[in-house]
């Protein structure tokens, strides 16, 4: 692991675990033919739903949020390169996609033998995957912190944390208290418990998903991190630690979940 160094952590030590997230919450949904999943046009969870098809062959269909635009975007691209199948929903029905209604009319458009994945990819079997992380990290820390979006990483790291340690989740999302909820429940069905080891801090969401600030832009640029995610947590968990919210000599690992897309400034 690669020690972050800013002259603003004193006597605190941070590592960074470069880890994708992705592929690690889906690996084991991949025991089916055919998998169905959201997400907006940007999507991290489309793109890495496709390659995963294309490398297991696995039949694949990404739901879109929204209207079709060609040419398609880099993001969306890549998905169709590797077969994936992209259809659209309207903005409306996208905001009722794990419902039972809107989910029957897929099954009775795809199949009724399609395995659907939330949105983002957060399921018990993407908490089991994330959980294996933690043992992978041979040194020694007291702190672990992620970004969070739909909470499935944060869950699953939480649970797979060694005694004594903790989890420190940032949310990217505006008004996102109900991930508090979220994790609980992942980490129950998953595992059937919940652990008493994670926090989230709602404070460094920068106005919102994919919303950024002049400041944010010049960390993320400055880091050469994705800053969709990743620049949000890093930058709060600087601040966190130039406030002296941790005891000098605190050890903490940083996953860094993504990199830096090409053309990342065009996100919306
Ligand atoms: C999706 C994603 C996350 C968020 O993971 P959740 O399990 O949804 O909380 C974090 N970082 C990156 C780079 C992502 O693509």
């Amino acid at each position: 692991m690669e020690e972050l160094l800013d002259p603003g952590l004193g006597q605190v030590r941070v590592f960074m675990k470069h880890d994708d997230n992705k592929p690690r919450k889906l690996r084991y949904n991949l025991g089916h033919h055919r998998l169905l999943t959201f997400g907006g046009a940007y999507s991290n969870h489309i793109r890495a739903v496709a390659e995963a098809g294309a490398r297991h062959g696995i039949e694949t269909i990404g739901v879109i949020r929204g209207e079709e635009h060609l040419p398609l975007n880099p993001s969306l691209a890549r998905a169709a390169a590797c077969g994936m199948t992209l259809t659209y929903l309207d903005r409306a029905a996208y905001r009722r996609k794990h419902t039972e209604e809107v989910q029957a009319r897929l099954r009775a458009r795809w199949g009724d033998d399609v395995v659907i994945l939330p949105e983002g990819g957060s399921n018990a079997a993407a908490v089991r995957g994330c959980a294996e992380l933690p043992g992978e990290i041979s040194e020694d820390y007291d702190v672990i912190c992620c970004p969070v979006g739909t909470g499935g990483t944060l869950a699953g790291i939480s649970a797979g944390l060694p005694e004594g340690r903790r989890a420190l989740g940032f949310a990217v999302l505006k008004g996102a208290g109900f991930l508090e909820g979220e994790v609980a429940r992942l980490q129950r069905e998953a595992f059937g418990r919940t652990w008493p080891n994670w926090s989230i801090n709602l404070d460094y969401h920068f106005g919102g998903y994919a919303r950024s600030t002049p400041a944010l832009d010049a960390f993320a640029e400055r880091h050469g991190v994705e800053r969709i995610y990743v620049a949000k947590m890093l930058f709060g968990l600087l601040d966190l630690v130039r406030q002296g919210a941790f005891a000098p000599g605190t050890r903490i690992v940083a996953v860094i979940t993504g990199r830096p897309s090409t053309g990342q400034e065009r996100r919306p």
